[in-house]
Protein backbone atom coordinates (compact mmCIF):
# COMPACT_ATOMS: atom_id res chain seq x y z
CA UNK A 1 0.00 0.00 0.00
CA UNK A 2 1.16 3.03 -1.01
CA UNK A 3 1.99 5.72 2.03
CA UNK A 4 -0.75 8.14 0.49
CA UNK A 5 -3.34 5.49 1.26
CA UNK A 6 -1.84 4.52 4.31
CA UNK A 7 -2.06 8.00 5.47
CA UNK A 8 -4.71 8.15 8.54
CA UNK A 9 -7.66 10.36 7.34
CA UNK A 10 -8.51 12.55 9.69
CA UNK A 11 -12.62 13.54 10.42
CA UNK A 12 -14.04 16.27 12.06
CA UNK A 13 -17.61 15.66 13.30
CA UNK A 14 -19.93 18.63 14.04
CA UNK A 15 -23.02 19.24 15.84
CA UNK A 16 -24.52 22.33 15.60
CA UNK A 17 -27.74 23.97 17.73
CA UNK A 18 -29.92 25.33 19.83
CA UNK A 19 -28.82 23.65 22.68
CA UNK A 20 -31.27 25.62 25.10
CA UNK A 21 -30.27 23.34 26.97
CA UNK A 22 -28.28 20.77 25.63
CA UNK A 23 -29.59 17.40 26.29
CA UNK A 24 -28.61 13.44 26.27
CA UNK A 25 -30.14 13.32 22.64
CA UNK A 26 -27.58 15.46 21.47
CA UNK A 27 -24.65 13.42 23.37
CA UNK A 28 -25.96 10.23 22.44
CA UNK A 29 -25.87 11.06 18.83
CA UNK A 30 -22.57 12.80 18.57
CA UNK A 31 -20.94 9.80 20.38
CA UNK A 32 -22.36 7.37 17.81
CA UNK A 33 -21.23 8.98 15.60
CA UNK A 34 -17.87 9.29 16.37
CA UNK A 35 -17.40 5.78 16.82
CA UNK A 36 -19.29 4.81 13.66
CA UNK A 37 -17.05 7.36 11.29
CA UNK A 38 -14.00 7.09 13.18
CA UNK A 39 -14.42 10.66 14.27
CA UNK A 40 -11.20 12.31 15.54
CA UNK A 41 -13.26 14.57 17.23
CA UNK A 42 -16.64 16.09 17.51
CA UNK A 43 -17.14 19.63 17.45
CA UNK A 44 -20.07 21.25 19.16
CA UNK A 45 -20.95 24.91 18.30
CA UNK A 46 -24.00 26.58 19.79
CA UNK A 47 -25.92 29.18 17.28
CA UNK A 48 -25.75 32.34 17.74
CA UNK A 49 -29.43 34.32 16.57
CA UNK A 50 -30.43 31.12 15.02
CA UNK A 51 -31.90 31.67 11.74
CA UNK A 52 -35.26 29.29 12.38
CA UNK A 53 -35.72 30.36 15.74
CA UNK A 54 -37.38 33.74 15.81
CA UNK A 55 -40.53 33.13 16.99
CA UNK A 56 -39.89 32.80 20.57
CA UNK A 57 -36.62 34.52 22.49
CA UNK A 58 -33.54 31.70 22.90
CA UNK A 59 -31.87 32.17 26.35
CA UNK A 60 -28.81 34.09 25.66
CA UNK A 61 -25.85 32.60 23.67
CA UNK A 62 -23.26 32.40 26.75
CA UNK A 63 -25.65 30.35 28.91
CA UNK A 64 -26.46 27.95 25.85
CA UNK A 65 -22.61 28.08 25.70
CA UNK A 66 -21.72 27.09 28.79
CA UNK A 67 -24.23 24.38 29.57
CA UNK A 68 -22.33 22.76 26.46
CA UNK A 69 -19.39 22.70 28.27
CA UNK A 70 -20.66 21.59 31.21
CA UNK A 71 -22.11 18.72 29.08
CA UNK A 72 -19.29 17.62 27.34
CA UNK A 73 -16.49 18.05 29.57
CA UNK A 74 -15.91 14.64 30.54
CA UNK A 75 -15.62 13.31 27.18
CA UNK A 76 -11.84 13.66 25.70
CA UNK A 77 -13.00 13.43 21.53
CA UNK A 78 -15.85 16.54 22.53
CA UNK A 79 -14.94 19.81 21.74
CA UNK A 80 -16.67 23.14 22.02
CA UNK A 81 -16.43 26.57 20.00
CA UNK A 82 -17.76 29.66 19.96
CA UNK A 83 -17.45 30.20 15.95
CA UNK A 84 -21.29 30.72 15.65
CA UNK A 85 -21.88 32.73 18.91
CA UNK A 86 -18.95 35.37 18.73
CA UNK A 87 -20.80 36.29 14.78
CA UNK A 88 -22.99 39.31 14.58
CA UNK A 89 -26.23 38.53 12.85
CA UNK A 90 -27.93 35.57 11.65
CA UNK A 91 -25.83 32.52 11.95
CA UNK A 92 -25.96 30.56 8.39
CA UNK A 93 -24.34 27.04 8.48
CA UNK A 94 -22.82 27.45 4.65
CA UNK A 95 -20.67 30.21 6.28
CA UNK A 96 -19.72 28.57 9.51
CA UNK A 97 -18.78 25.40 7.40
CA UNK A 98 -16.69 27.63 5.17
CA UNK A 99 -14.75 28.79 7.89
CA UNK A 100 -14.74 25.73 9.41
CA UNK A 101 -13.34 24.06 5.85
CA UNK A 102 -10.12 27.03 5.96
CA UNK A 103 -9.43 26.18 9.73
CA UNK A 104 -9.83 22.36 9.46
CA UNK A 105 -7.81 22.12 5.76
CA UNK A 106 -6.58 18.66 6.49
CA UNK A 107 -9.93 17.16 8.02
CA UNK A 108 -12.88 15.59 6.36
CA UNK A 109 -15.94 17.44 7.71
CA UNK A 110 -19.46 15.35 8.93
CA UNK A 111 -21.99 17.35 9.74
CA UNK A 112 -24.21 15.50 12.22
CA UNK A 113 -28.00 16.38 12.89
CA UNK A 114 -30.85 14.06 14.21
CA UNK A 115 -33.40 12.95 11.25
CA UNK A 116 -35.84 16.29 12.10
CA UNK A 117 -32.74 18.43 10.91
CA UNK A 118 -31.87 16.12 7.99
CA UNK A 119 -35.39 16.23 6.52
CA UNK A 120 -34.86 19.94 6.21
CA UNK A 121 -31.34 20.19 4.75
CA UNK A 122 -32.85 21.22 1.29
CA UNK A 123 -34.08 24.26 2.85
CA UNK A 124 -30.84 25.42 3.92
CA UNK A 125 -29.28 28.60 2.64
CA UNK A 126 -27.05 27.20 -0.50
CA UNK A 127 -27.73 23.60 0.47
CA UNK A 128 -26.22 22.06 -2.66
CA UNK A 129 -23.08 24.07 -2.12
CA UNK A 130 -22.91 22.94 1.63
CA UNK A 131 -23.15 18.95 0.09
CA UNK A 132 -20.47 19.26 -1.63
CA UNK A 133 -18.28 20.51 1.13
CA UNK A 134 -19.27 17.94 4.03
CA UNK A 135 -20.65 14.52 4.61
CA UNK A 136 -23.93 14.78 6.57
CA UNK A 137 -25.19 12.31 9.23
CA UNK A 138 -28.54 12.52 10.55
CA UNK A 139 -28.78 9.97 13.10
CA UNK A 140 -32.16 8.70 13.91
CA UNK A 141 -34.47 10.64 16.37
CA UNK A 142 -38.15 9.33 17.36
CA UNK A 143 -40.69 10.49 15.40
CA UNK A 144 -38.93 11.85 12.39
CA UNK A 145 -38.77 9.16 10.08
CA UNK A 146 -35.79 9.39 6.96
CA UNK A 147 -36.36 6.54 5.12
CA UNK A 148 -38.66 8.36 2.53
CA UNK A 149 -36.42 10.97 2.40
CA UNK A 150 -33.57 9.53 1.72
CA UNK A 151 -34.93 7.60 -1.75
CA UNK A 152 -35.86 10.85 -2.75
CA UNK A 153 -32.47 12.08 -2.66
CA UNK A 154 -31.20 9.40 -3.92
CA UNK A 155 -33.89 10.21 -7.69
CA UNK A 156 -33.92 14.13 -7.28
CA UNK A 157 -29.90 14.96 -5.89
CA UNK A 158 -27.92 12.02 -7.39
CA UNK A 159 -24.61 13.99 -6.67
CA UNK A 160 -24.79 13.65 -3.24
CA UNK A 161 -24.14 10.25 -3.46
CA UNK A 162 -22.59 8.27 -0.49
CA UNK A 163 -22.39 11.99 1.27
CA UNK A 164 -25.28 11.56 3.15
CA UNK A 165 -25.74 8.62 5.95
CA UNK A 166 -28.04 7.82 8.13
CA UNK A 167 -27.10 6.19 11.39
CA UNK A 168 -29.13 4.17 13.50
CA UNK A 169 -28.29 5.49 17.56
CA UNK A 170 -30.21 4.12 20.40
CA UNK A 171 -33.21 6.79 19.77
CA UNK A 172 -34.13 8.89 22.39
CA UNK A 173 -37.03 10.71 22.66
CA UNK A 174 -35.82 13.76 24.27
CA UNK A 175 -36.32 17.03 22.93
CA UNK A 176 -35.02 20.89 24.69
CA UNK A 177 -38.74 22.10 23.87
CA UNK A 178 -39.87 19.19 26.23
CA UNK A 179 -37.38 19.67 29.04
CA UNK A 180 -37.79 23.84 29.00
CA UNK A 181 -41.85 22.72 29.45
CA UNK A 182 -40.92 20.26 31.99
CA UNK A 183 -39.31 22.76 34.25
CA UNK A 184 -41.64 25.68 33.58
CA UNK A 185 -44.74 22.97 35.18
CA UNK A 186 -41.91 21.66 38.12
CA UNK A 187 -41.78 18.33 36.62
CA UNK A 188 -38.41 16.60 37.10
CA UNK A 189 -35.68 16.87 34.08
CA UNK A 190 -33.38 14.35 35.42
CA UNK A 191 -31.40 11.73 33.49
CA UNK A 192 -32.84 13.81 30.30
CA UNK A 193 -29.82 15.85 30.60
CA UNK A 194 -26.49 15.43 32.56
CA UNK A 195 -26.70 16.11 36.17
CA UNK A 196 -24.06 19.38 35.76
CA UNK A 197 -26.60 21.43 32.88
CA UNK A 198 -29.67 20.11 35.68
CA UNK A 199 -27.81 21.80 38.31
CA UNK A 200 -26.65 24.75 36.18
CA UNK A 201 -30.52 25.34 35.37
CA UNK A 202 -31.80 25.07 38.85
CA UNK A 203 -28.96 27.51 39.77
CA UNK A 204 -29.61 29.78 37.13
CA UNK A 205 -33.81 29.94 36.96
CA UNK A 206 -33.58 29.07 33.66
CA UNK A 207 -37.18 28.44 31.87
CA UNK A 208 -39.22 28.66 34.60
CA UNK A 209 -41.11 31.85 33.26
CA UNK A 210 -43.21 32.17 29.79
CA UNK A 211 -40.79 34.09 27.69
CA UNK A 212 -37.74 31.35 27.41
CA UNK A 213 -39.93 28.80 26.95
P1 LIG B 1 -35.70 22.31 20.30
O1 LIG B 1 -36.79 21.45 20.86
O2 LIG B 1 -35.53 23.63 21.00
O3 LIG B 1 -35.75 22.44 18.80
P2 LIG B 1 -33.82 20.13 20.11
O4 LIG B 1 -33.97 19.14 21.18
O5 LIG B 1 -34.42 19.82 18.78
O6 LIG B 1 -34.34 21.54 20.64
P3 LIG B 1 -31.63 21.42 18.81
O7 LIG B 1 -30.66 22.30 19.52
O8 LIG B 1 -32.71 22.04 17.99
O9 LIG B 1 -32.30 20.46 19.95
O10 LIG B 1 -30.90 20.32 17.94
C1 LIG B 1 -29.56 20.36 17.55
C2 LIG B 1 -29.28 19.13 16.71
O11 LIG B 1 -29.42 17.94 17.50
C3 LIG B 1 -30.25 18.95 15.54
O12 LIG B 1 -29.53 18.42 14.44
C4 LIG B 1 -31.24 17.92 16.04
O13 LIG B 1 -31.81 17.16 15.00
C5 LIG B 1 -30.34 17.04 16.92
N1 LIG B 1 -31.08 16.40 18.00
C6 LIG B 1 -31.75 17.00 18.99
N2 LIG B 1 -32.32 16.11 19.81
C7 LIG B 1 -32.04 14.90 19.31
C8 LIG B 1 -32.37 13.56 19.71
N3 LIG B 1 -33.15 13.33 20.77
N4 LIG B 1 -31.88 12.53 18.96
C9 LIG B 1 -31.12 12.79 17.87
N5 LIG B 1 -30.76 14.02 17.45
C10 LIG B 1 -31.23 15.06 18.14
MG1 LIG C 1 -34.69 21.31 17.30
Amino acid sequence: MSNALKRKVNRLGIMGGTFDPIHNGHLVAAEMARGEFNLSKVLFIPSGTPPHKNSRDVSAANLRYEMAGLAIKDNPEFDLSALEIERKGLSYTVETLRILRRTWPDYELYFITGTDALLEIFSWREAEEILTMIQFIGAARPGFDASDFLLKVQKEHPETKGRIHYLEVPALAISSTDIRARVRHGQPIRYLLPESVRLFIQQHGLYITEENA
